[in-house]
Parts: C-alpha cells; sequence; structure tokens
C-alpha cells in the first residue's frame, strides 16, 4: 500500500519535469527520442551508425548506472554528447534530463537521442519529455521479447529488431519475431536492421525524419498557423 503510494507520488513530479522538458524540446523545435532497450541490444550502436546519416543530426544523452563508456563512443563518432551516470538507478527520469540539459549543447541539431539505462521494465513508466519512444531488441534475445515486456513494446512508436546479419548463424526466426510483433503491437512499425552492416537502415532514418517533419512543422505548418502571436 506504502509503496504504491510513493511510486504516484514519483511519478507525478516526473510528469511535471517531463512537461518542463516539452515545452523546451518544442521551443527548440527538437524531435526527441527516448531510446529503451536490454544491455546489450544495440542502443550505442544505433547511435553510432546513424552518425553516418547527415540527415538525422542530432546530440545525446547517454544513461547508464556506471562510466561514460559509451558517451565516449558517441563522442568519437562525433555527436555532441553528455553522459548521465544513474549511480545504479535502473531507468531515467525527466529530472535528470533536465539537468543534464543544461550541460548539452543543442546548436544546430534536429534530433536529441536519449539513451535510457539498459532495461525493458521500468524505463518505460518514466515520461522524459520525449516526441517518441523507440524499442530496441535483437536476434540474440529472442522472439518472446514483446510478450514477456508488452509495457515497452506498447509506448513505443517504433520498433528496432537489432543485429538481423546474424540471423545465419543463430536459431532465431525472424517470422516468429514479426508474428509475435503483430500480436503485441499490431500498428507499430518495425525495422529489421543491422547496426554492423547498416542493412535496413534508410527505412529507419526515413521513419525518423517524418516523426520530426510530424512533430515540428517548420514554416508556415498548422502549430504556428494555431499559435496566437502578436
Ligand atoms: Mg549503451
Ligand atoms: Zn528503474
Amino acid at each position: 500500500m506504502k509503496t504504491l503510494v510513493v511510486k504516484e507520488h514519483i511519478l507525478k513530479a516526473n510528469a511535471q519535469a517531463a512537461a518542463e522538458n516539452r515545452a523546451e524540446f518544442s521551443r527548440r523545435d527538437i524531435t526527441v527520442v527516448n531510446l529503451i532497450g536490454s544491455p546489450g541490444s544495440g542502443k550505442t550502436a544505433l547511435l553510432e551508425r546513424l552518425t553516418k546519416h547527415p540527415e538525422v543530426r542530432f546530440a545525446a544523452l547517454e544513461g547508464d548506472p556506471e562510466t561514460s563508456l559509451d558517451a565516449e563512443r558517441i563522442e568519437r563518432a562525433g555527436a555532441s554528447v553528455v553522459q548521465i551516470v544513474t549511480q545504479g538507478t535502473c531507468h531515467l527520469d525527466a529530472g535528470m534530463v533536465h539537468r543534464a540539459l543544461r550541460e548539452l549543447s543543442l546548436e544546430g541539431v534536429r534530433f536529441l537521442f536519449i539513451e535510457n539505462v539498459g532495461n525493458l521494465v521500468c524505463p518505460a513508466s518514466f515520461d522524459l519529455g520525449e516526441t517518441a519512444r523507440v524499442v530496441i531488441f535483437s536476434t540474440t534475445e529472442g522472439e518472446e521479447k514483446p510478450l514477456k515486456y508488452p509495457g515497452a513494446f506498447t509506448s513505443a512508436r517504433a520498433v528496432v529488431l537489432n543485429k538481423i546479419d546474424l540471423l545465419p548463424h543463430i536459431p532465431f526466426s525472424l517470422d516468429r519475431a514479426v508474428d509475435t510483433l503483430a500480436k503485441v503491437v499490431p500498428r507499430t512499425p518495425v525495422f529489421p536492421l543491422s547496426c554492423v552492416t547498416g542493412a535496413g537502415f534508410d527505412g529507419f532514418v526515413e521513419w525518423l525524419m517524418e516523426l520530426s517533419n510530424r512533430a515540428a512543422p517548420r514554416h508556415g505548418g498548422a502549430r504556428v498557423a494555431g499559435r496566437s502571436v502578436g
């Protein structure tokens, strides 16, 4: 009983911080993706590969319980990045993102990717103020992940199925994974791809650009027209 009350209080405070983040992202015209996946699913590798697509100009926040190893990888790949070390906490919250934003340069970027702590459970409960969530899982994790962790999958706007380059070497069935996803998230686009070879990336990049165009109509869009100015 007490635990439930505490959780409600935490989530209420989080919702307020998330709303502030969202307002700031909107003001800066930045599309924000909250990237959720297990440890080792390829979250950092996805961002490294995206630096090869110049149209997706992005900055990144890296969430990890310890170390700044992932931020170092993203920095080497050429993107502006800040590491959030959660000191053991198994998810990011909106307040952590809010504080990290003060340290991050967002000049000239169109996207902010927030790599959440590797975990498919509680990151799904914490709104960070993002435009959209993307969940990533990989062929080494098994086809049943969407059934075991429906919260992460149903809250995502797109699913990335990583490591398809390994398909010839492992018993993973792409058909079975796609069937499982069709049961859990029938209307969510799925992008099978490889962060190693780059196969399947073009479709995902296209989806990101559409997301950005829809989220922030830049000139004469509906949201700008609807705003009272002057
Ligand atoms: Mg990582
Ligand atoms: Zn957690």
